[in-house]
């Protein structure tokens, strides 16, 4: 059995987490972390959402410390805000929990400080969790690599009007794997045009953001020729399969050795 306490509970990946666990097997969820201030200490999960089965009285906490503490935990399972990736990492590395990241908008510092908790403890970051977006990762590289340089790569994003971060974790994932492929860097994303900007640099990848709505999140690359155009596009209908992907990667990452995982080491 994997004890998971999932950090951001309140939030609309936590509460989807939340409402998962229950039809998985091998999983408990041992308790629920909420911003800090966000409510007195010791409230009932039911005061705040309906209780999953084997939820009933489960205590929420403003500080993940003292829940590592009072909570015998697994796996911690963190979709929040970059602002606290640091400390939480910390924490888990200091109690000795692996723990899952689908925090997206990860800074330079953010990201090694994973890697510092990944010398002690399982540490693995997907800005996706689904299992289509790590296909099509796969595809858009292969594409990549089969079409060359004479073809534009351009990447959107649309997403709903409360994301903080653009461009998403996705798409810049997503340009990544093309980069990959094509044996070209990050200095080479373009997330900004207007005005007098001349010609498209032939290297250039594109990443473009659009807000607005409920839109859960939608990604398209294309692939722009001469007279021909591809498109490859992943469109998520619910949060399900981001809850799915996260609590199946927890259950992997349990009493796996220490080191920084991405989910194509899970689905690998
Ligand atoms: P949200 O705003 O609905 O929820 C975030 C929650 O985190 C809020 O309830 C907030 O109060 C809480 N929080 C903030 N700081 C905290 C702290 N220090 N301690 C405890 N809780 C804290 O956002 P969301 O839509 O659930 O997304 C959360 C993050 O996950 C974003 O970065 C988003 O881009 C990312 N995301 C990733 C995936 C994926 O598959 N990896 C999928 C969807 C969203």
């Amino acid at each position: 059995m994997t004890r998971v306490v999932v950090v951001g509970v309140l939030g609309r990946m936590g509460q989807a987490i939340v409402q998962r666990i229950s039809k998985e097997t091998g999983l408990q969820l041992a308790g629920g972390v909420v911003e800090r201030g966000a409510l007195g200490p010791g409230k009932p999960l039911s005061a705040f959402m309906p209780p999953p089965p084997g939820g009933e009285g489960l205590c929420l906490l403003d500080d993940l410390g003292k829940c590592l503490t009072d909570t015998p935990t697994d796996v911690v399972i963190d979709f929040t805000a970059p602002t606290c990736t640091a400390v939480h990492a910390a924490l888990c590395a200091q109690a000795g929990v692996g723990l899952v990241v689908g925090t997206t908008g990860l800074g330079e510092a953010e990201r090694e400080a994973l890697k510092a908790a990944a010398a002690r403890i399982p540490v693995l970051w997907a800005p996706n969790m689904s299992i289509g977006i790590q296909v099509l990762g796969l595809a858009v590289q292969e594409m990549a690599r089969r079409l060359g340089e004479g073809w534009d790569i351009e990447v959107l994003e649309i997403h709903h009007k409360r994301k903080k971060d653009a461009p998403s974790g996705t798409a810049l994932k997503l340009a990544e794997d093309a980069a990959k492929a094509l044996g070209l860097g990050a200095q080479h994303f373009c997330t900004q045009r207007s005005g007098m900007i001349g010609e498209r640099p032939a290297k250039e990848i594109g990443l473009q953001s659009l807000r607005g709505g409920e839109v859960i999140g939608e990604h398209t690359v294309y692939f722009l020729g001469e007279g021909e155009r591809l498109e490859l596009r992943h469109c998520a209908q619910s949060r399900e399969q981001f809850a799915q992907g996260a609590l199946r990667a927890a259950r992997w990452l349990h009493a796996k050795p220490a080191g920084f995982y991405g989910m194509g080491d899970v689905l690998s």
